[in-house]
């Protein structure tokens, strides 16, 4: 998925870690949630109990994984990480929760990706803190109850849509994080510059912030190509000149969509006359993954108004036109 960590070298792990604020008032944005969050970990903490166990939803790049380690931080827990389609049986989750101190937290991503079987070991987990495990098979099966210690279950989904109702149910707080504003955008953007030791002017990092689809890690990831040309291009110093030939050469527009967002839209305008039309039959026809479409490029353009989902499928909305200078249709009567 564009904007997960998938295909990342060691160096861009690296320095995705060093950008990653580590405590509430290092961590921009989302200002409901950490406020919320920020009570429920004071009083959890003065109580000496373990915090409600917290589902994170929301596109990918957004902070799910950032705000699950200042949790963590600031319960002062350690923090497990593991990922839906990772837990593969019942005992690669219980060698994880047996492994957890009090109140540590657990981070299970992807969580709507869970096996069955293991989504159901988590259940009793959740709710009770213990869990059953079958020794043998046949006539000698019989099952083990084994009491965990008070933990947090800290699950991040892109689709909150997808988790079954059980599951959703023993999660005591739930938060939706929001793509980011420009404004907030452009702060993120200037601390990044700031620890990565690369001068930026206002103007520059606002550049870079209003052409990041609201999306912080995509923010980081063009400052970081940005600040290679203005090292190559340039004299080290990122403004907003910079900032535009960078950016036209890593083929974001004007508003910020990038290739893929306008082969959507030009593919619905083009050759479905602008919908509506099913997301698999655009898909084919992007050569992109339906579930990239859906959890990635299509929140954003809904969000921007570039395009609509109805009963019948996703149509262009009267703004992509104007995007893509194409008139449409219905406009001329044809
Ligand atoms: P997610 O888990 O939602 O996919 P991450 O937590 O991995 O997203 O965040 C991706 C990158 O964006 C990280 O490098 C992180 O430093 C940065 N980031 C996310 N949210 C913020 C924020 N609010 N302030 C500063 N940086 C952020």
């Amino acid at each position: 998925l564009k904007g997960s960590t998938d295909g990342m070298t060691a160096t861009d792990k690296e320095i995705e870690r060093a950008l990653r604020p580590l405590s509430f008032s290092d961590f921009t944005g989302q200002a409901k949630i950490l406020d919320n969050l920020e009570v429920f970990v004071r009083a959890a903490q003065q109580r000496g109990d373990a915090l409600d166990h917290v589902l994170l939803h929301g596109p990918p790049g957004l902070g799910k994984t950032t705000l699950s380690h200042i949790v963590a931080n600031e319960l002062n827990a350690n923090i497990k990480m593991t990922s839906g389609p990772v837990l593969d049986k019942p005992s690669d989750l219980a060698g994880l929760l047996t492994n957890l101190q009090p109140n540590d937290v657990l981070f299970i991503d992807e969580i709507h990706r869970l096996n069955p079987i293991v989504e159901e070991y988590l259940y009793s987990a959740m709710e009770d803190y213990k869990i059953d495990i079958m020794l043998d098979s046949g006539p000698n099966a019989r099952t083990v109850q084994i009491k965990l210690n008070p933990f947090t279950l800290i699950g991040a989904t892109t689709r909150a849509g997808m988790l079954t109702a059980p599951l959703r149910a023993r999660f005591g707080i739930s938060c939706r994080l929001e793509y980011y504003d420009a404004r907030l955008l452009t702060s993120i953007v200037q601390r990044s510059s700031a620890i990565l030791g690369t001068p930026i002017d206002e103007m520059g990092a606002y550049e870079i912030a209003r052409r990041s689809r609201g999306t912080p890690r995509i923010a980081n990831n063009l400052l970081r190509r940005t600040r290679d040309f203005a090292q190559v291009k340039g004299n080290g110093y990122i403004n907003v000149e910079i900032a535009e030939i960078a950016l036209s050469a890593l083929e974001v527009d004007q508003n910020g969509l990038d290739d893929m967002d306008n082969r959507i839209l030009s593919t619905i305008i083009e050759k479905f006359k602008g919908g509506p039309v099913g997301l698999s039959t655009i898909a084919t026809a992007c050569g992109e993954e339906s579930e990239t479409i859906e959890e990635v490029y299509e929140p954003f353009l809904i969000q921007e108004g570039f395009l609509k989902r109805t009963a019948r499928g996703r149509e262009a909305t009267e703004k992509a036109y104007i995007h893509l200078g194409v008139v449409p249709n219905y406009k001329t009567g044809d």
